[in-house]
């Protein structure tokens, strides 16, 4: 019985030595100079309607009736400063980033 609860924490103790590793590297994959960049494939990003260039949204875009190519994301209220070269932190995103130049449906001045 007790060989047994020494085995499972030992094969436990053993699995965190690999694993804890390769989820560093992965993360270091994912981010290698920050939160990773918002892809257009988000279930998120493609609820608000996100582009990581609000120069790419389409004129007829259901969710951009009131677009113009000078609202981006650097200039959102929602925008919380940088989150690495051309990247900002968006709450809309949370651990991930946005590109200063896109844009989603949610967009806001600054006030
Ligand atoms: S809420 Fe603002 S900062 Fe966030 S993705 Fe939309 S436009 Fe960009």
């Amino acid at each position: 019985m007790s060989s047994e609860k020494t085995l499972t924490r030992r094969t436990l103790l053993k699995s965190a030595v690999f694993v804890a590793p390769a989820g560093v590297i992965g993360c270091t994959t994912l981010s290698p100079d920050g939160e990773p960049l918002v892809q257009a494939t988000d279930p998120v990003a493609r609820a608000v309607g996100y582009f990581a260039n609000t120069g790419d949204v389409p004129a007829d875009h259901p969710l951009a009736a009131t677009h113009s190519v000078e609202q981006k994301c650097a200039n959102c209220i929602h925008g919380r400063g940088s989150a690495g070269p051309g990247r900002i932190e968006c709450p809309t995103f949370p651990g991930r980033s946005v590109s200063e130049d896109g844009w989603c449906s949610i967009w806001a001045p600054l006030i």
